[in-house]
Parts: C-alpha cells; sequence; structure tokens
C-alpha cells in the first residue's frame, strides 16, 4: 500500500519536472552546438606584443588549434630573424653592413626580403617618398625607446645623413631576386612594413592548416580570417577598435571587417615630449624630423603588409595627399576603388576618411 502511494508520488512530480528537463535537455543539445571553441595566445614579439585567436566550431580539437597558433607564432619569428636590423645576424643587417663597406651588389635575397623590397619601392614611388625605407640612418639619430626620454638630434648631423635617404638607390630585380645599392652607406629599416608582412604570413599559416575564423594582430596591425566564430559565410564580421589617438582607453570608430587587415600608424606609439613638442617616429624623409601631417591614419586593405607601409606613407602625406594616395592605388591595383580604405586623424584633431569606409564603421558618441 506505501509503495503504491509512493509511485503515484513519484509520477505526479515527474509530470511537472519532465518538461522542465526536456527543455534543459534540448538547450544544453542548442547551446554546445552553437557554441565555438576558441584559442589566444599572446607572445613579445616584432618589438610589440603579438595576440593570435582562432576560432573552431563546436566538438573541434583544442590542441589542433593550439598547434596552428603555435605554428603562426614559429614562422612571425622566422620573419623577425629576416627582418630585424638590430639583429646582428638578420639578413637585412647582413645587406646593411654590405652597403657600408661599398659592396653594392647584386646580391641574392631571401624571397620574403624581395617581397618587401618590392612592395616597398612600389609605394615609396606612389607616396613621392613619403614612405622610404633608407631612413635608417636618421632613426638612428633619435631614439624613441619606449621611456620617453629621447633628445632632439643635431642639426647639421640631420642635414648630413639626409643625403643617404633616398628609396632609388635600392634596386629590386624580382627575376634572379637580386638586391643592388647605388650609393656607399644605404642602410634600410623595414620597421614601417614588415609587422604587417608578419600579420600577413601568419595568417596564410592559419589558412592552410584549416582555420576559417581568427584574428592576428601584432601591435596594432592586423589581419582577420573569416568572420567571428567558426567562420561560416552570413556570420558575425569581427569588430575591431580604433583606438583614439590622444585617449589610450578611447575608441574613435569601431570597424565591422571579415578577410581583411587594418593597421593604424599613430605618433602616440612611440614618442617623447621637449620643450612642450612631440617628436615621434614616423619620420619625413624630406626633413629628417617628424612629420606633423597627421596624428593618425588607419588603412584597411586586402594585404597587411600594404596596408602598414600605406599607413605610414598616408601619415607623412597627410590628410588631402594621403586620400589621393588612397584613390591612385585602388584605381591602379585595379580592384575597384573600394580594395583600400582610410580613416585619418589630421594634424588638428579633424577626421578624414575615404567613401567606402563609411560601409564598415560603426560611429560612436
Ligand atoms: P609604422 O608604425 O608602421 O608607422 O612604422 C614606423 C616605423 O617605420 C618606424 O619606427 C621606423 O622604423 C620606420 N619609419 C619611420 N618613418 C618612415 C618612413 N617615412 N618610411 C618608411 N619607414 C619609416
Ligand atoms: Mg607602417
Amino acid at each position: 500500500m506505501r509503495k503504491r502511494v509512493d509511485s503515484l508520488k513519484l509520477k505526479s512530480i515527474l509530470k511537472y519536472i519532465l518538461p522542465f528537463i526536456v527543455v534543459a535537455v534540448l538547450f544544453s543539445v542548442w547551446y554546445f552546438k552553437r557554441r565555438t571553441v576558441t584559442v589566444t595566445d599572446t607572445r613579445l614579439m616584432l618589438g610589440t606584443v603579438v595576440e593570435i585567436t582562432v576560432m573552431g566550431e563546436a566538438g573541434e580539437r583544442r590542441d589542433i588549434l593550439y598547434e596552428a597558433v603555435e605554428s603562426a607564432f614559429l614562422k612571425i619569428a622566422e620573419i623577425e630573424t629576416i627582418a630585424d636590423r638590430h639583429t646582428a645576424k638578420s639578413e637585412i643587417s647582413k645587406l646593411n653592413r654590405m652597403a657600408k663597406e661599398g659592396e653594392l651588389g647584386p646580391i641574392p635575397v631571401s624571397d620574403e626580403i624581395i617581397e618587401m623590397l618590392d612592395l616597398s619601392r612600389i609605394v615609396s614611388e606612389r607616396s613621392d617618398g613619403a614612405f622610404d625605407i633608407t631612413v635608417a640612418p636618421i632613426i638612428d639619430l633619435w631614439d624613441f625607446s619606449s621611456d620617453g626620454k629621447g633628445r632632439v638630434p643635431d642639426e647639421d648631423e640631420i642635414r648630413k645623413r639626409l643625403k643617404l635617404v633616398d628609396y632609388r638607390n635600392v634596386a629590386v630585380e624580382k627575376g634572379t631576386k637580386e638586391v643592388s645599392f647605388r650609393k656607399t652607406g644605404t642602410r634600410l629599416d623595414l620597421g614601417g612594413i614588415a609587422k604587417g608582412y608578419a600579420v600577413d604570413e601568419a595568417a596564410e599559416v592559419l589558412r592552410k592548416l584549416g582555420i576559417k575564423s581568427g584574428v592576428v594582430n601584432a601591435g596594432g596591425d592586423i589581419a582577420v580570417i573569416g568572420y567571428k566564430g567558426g567562420g561560416k559565410k552570413g556570420g558575425d564580421p569581427w569588430r575591431i577598435g580604433i583606438q583614439d589617438p590622444r585617449n589610450p582607453k578611447g575608441l574613435i570608430a569601431v570597424l565591422r571587417l571579415n578577410d581583411a587587415s587594418v593597421v593604424t600608424s599613430g605618433d602616440y606609439e612611440r614618442y617623447f615630449i621637449e620643450n612642450g613638442k612631440r617628436y615621434h617616429h614616423i619620420i619625413d624623409p624630406k626633413t629628417g624630423y617628424p612629420s606633423d601631417s597627421s596624428i593618425s591614419v588607419t588603412v584597411v586593405a586586402k594585404n597587411t603588409a600594404l596596408a602598414d607601409a600605406l599607413a605610414t606613407a598616408i601619415f607623412v602625406l597627410g590628410p588631402e595627399r594621403g586620400l589621393r594616395l588612397v584613390k591612385d592605388f585602388a584605381e591602379k591595383t585595379g580592384d575597384g576603388e573600394n580594395s583600400v580604405e582610410a580613416l585619418i586623424v589630421g594634424p588638428k584633431g579633424k577626421l578624414f576618411k575615404t567613401e567606402g569606409l563609411s560601409k564598415i564603421m560603426e560611429y560612436l558618441d
């Protein structure tokens, strides 16, 4: 008799809670299905913080995603070994030493150096020398190390060293993969393009390993792969915040992007203040002094190396000439006008942008 009462009780309890159990199970299945696996890792490389994030669909193995991230970091380390002129053994240091000793070539170089030098040459030509990797002797006069204790160099010394700055003194032979110098003492600095190039290479490694959704961010040089979360077309685009150059915690815009690169160059990255004036690391190759033409420049393109070089070039050219360079680039590359977009904070803080940027930009109050 007692047993029968218990079973009746159980039945009536089940009647009430069963629907809740069913809903909970269905919710868990739905939640598990839509959930993505995210792996993020951060390393100090390329003189900055490099962060790589990859996303896989639910059930994807985390260790495989980790391996992909590790391979991407290895690729970045490889590019750094080639392009860092402050490492004696790097390829670029070797080239600089040869040019110093009057060995002007032709000198055989790696595919990576050829690609970076060739893209540099194109951006130099189209920007009328605003981007110029032979600016190294001038950079070495300034001290923009992050402690902000640099000093303005001697004017005569700047003038003397300016004679060594001319991108036309470097000839790149793509066919034979050789570089020649036209002037003894020419010195190359890939600081304005190598980060972007390394980001492209890392993104390529991730793609080849099957990653369909991810971000490679080397201190503001960013490539996004696919859409956020599993990379399904039609998913959410990645939202990339663009820093307010005068407020490290603020943003001036948020860009919505998929399969694209975005790079920002700013006067707030490495600088010092002397007598109330800001001296920063983007040099006008015509004067040898930091450029006053912009405060920050953001470029969106399909390729991070190009966005990197263009951001530096546009910074030096200033908003009006910079926007013309973007247009000229889009037309000459034949990709249509929207292949390159830019957002420029002018010297007085005014915002300038290309027409197509509005389509991917979220306005902030
Ligand atoms: P970014 O942060 O990409 O604008 O690059 C700035 C870095 O590029 C500097 O730290 C220098 O190493 C180098 N650089 C500075 N001015 C120029 C220039 N006008 N053209 C090419 N590279 C430059
Ligand atoms: Mg750059």
